[in-house]
């Protein structure tokens, strides 16, 4: 069924894109890290893998795969025959939230 592939391509993109956000997190502590020498060895990695570890490229890769997500997105919106449950959130302690999404698709509605 389309609908389970285009479900499976939105998570791995999801956790894809995760990933890529992780990479750049620990791009940005090993750059922050004072101490030069006891990073050596990733810090060649990122060095001699430069045009990938770029923050362009890295932002650029983010940036397409939030807009395939989104795709992914409308095409779920429009394909699926949605069954919408009620759910409630803690916003607070004391107070909730109720959204609505399809048990189907996961989409918020
Ligand atoms: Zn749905």
């Amino acid at each position: 069924m389309e609908l389970d592939k285009l479900l499976k391509m939105k998570n791995s993109l999801e956790i894809f894109k995760s990933a890529i956000n992780e990479v750049s997190n620990v791009k940005c502590v090993i750059n922050n890290d004072t101490d030069k020498n006891e990073n050596g060895n990733i810090t060649d990695l990122i060095r001699k893998y430069n045009a990938f570890f770029s923050d362009n490229f890295l932002l650029y890769l983010t940036q397409d795969i939030e807009k395939i997500i989104s795709e992914i997105t409308n095409k779920l919106n429009i394909t699926c025959e949605h069954e919408v449950i009620t759910d409630y959130i803690d916003v607070f302690p004391d107070r909730c939230l109720p959204i609505k999404y399809c048990t189907k698709c996961n989409i918020t509605l």
